[in-house]
């Protein structure tokens, strides 16, 4: 696999996309009945629907927070979702990312609202094609404000990599399994927050500032489609009793 070529001789990549381009990402807010907040979203061949529960009381004592809200993110992959069959069940993976984007969550509500509380993010992957953590993490912010859950801003999340020696936006899972490095990154434009960074692999430092900024700006975009979700959800649903924190962020700052 390693000698395969992922972009051509002119500039294009295995689906065709430039180097700096998006794969196409459609959202949509309000998607579950029984959930105070939901959210679908198609990102190039990932599928992915959240639930978000709460905030209501933390069962288990001793993770209550005196003074705050706490944020706990399941994110499961269906056994479906990938070539290979997945075995059912979290593993490191599946906890691995559940914990990070909980933290990444955790930083964009405004916490204190709700003492002793929980917000539970239900995230289920139903296809995958990398980069579920990102589009689980701009989904998951999308129910967040569905729930009417206040915060600073929507976490828009992308990532941006390296394949056959360039610095790309939005790897797909060919680039992802063959590419030299991955950088997904989760970003609040409103108040300039980045909430989740990590890499995989090896990127330069020159590297490295192109490819956060492709992602940084990728999140601006990605930030239009969510509140374009949310306003699309509300403006239909003018009957439904959202009261004042409907569509979550924007009520609250903007
Ligand atoms: N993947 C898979 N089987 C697994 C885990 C992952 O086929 O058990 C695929 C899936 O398409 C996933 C991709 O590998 O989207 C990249 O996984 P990674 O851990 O990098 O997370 P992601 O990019 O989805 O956030």
């Amino acid at each position: 696999m390693d000698n395969v070529q992922l972009i051509d001789d002119n500039g294009k990549r295995n689906d065709g996309r430039g180097p700096e381009d998006l794969r196409p990402i459609k959202i949509e807010a309000g998607v579950l009945n029984n959930a105070d907040g939901s959210a679908y979203i198609e990102w190039g061949k990932n599928k992915i629907i959240v639930g978000v529960y709460g905030p209501r009381e933390m069962h288990q004592k001793h993770l209550q927070k005196p003074d705050r809200a706490i944020v706990q993110v399941n994110y499961s992959m269906a056994s479906f979702s990938v070539d290979e069959r997945k075995r059912p069940g979290q593993g490191r993976r599946e906890l691995e990312i559940s914990k990070i984007l909980s933290e990444a969550l955790e930083r964009s509500i405004i916490s204190n609202k709700y003492p002793r509380t929980s917000i539970d993010v239900f995230i289920e992957v139903l296809e995958a094609n990398a980069g579920t953590r990102c589009a689980g993490l701009t989904a998951a912010s999308v129910a967040m404000a569905d729930a009417g859950i206040p915060m600073t801003g929507l976490i828009a999340s992308c990532a941006s990599g390296k394949v056959d020696g360039q610095v790309v936006l939005d790897l797909d899972k060919l680039e992802d399994n063959t590419g030299d490095a991955d950088l997904p990154v989760g970003y609040i434009p409103l108040t300039d927050e980045v909430v989740l960074l990590q890499m995989d692999g090896h990127l330069t430092p020159q590297e490295f500032d192109k490819a956060f900024g492709l992602a940084k700006n990728a999140c601006v975009e990605i930030h239009q489609l969510q509140r374009d979700a949310l306003t699309k959800k509300y403006s239909q649903d003018p009957d439904e009793d959202n009261g004042e924190d409907q569509a979550g962020e924007e009520v609250v700052s903007e």
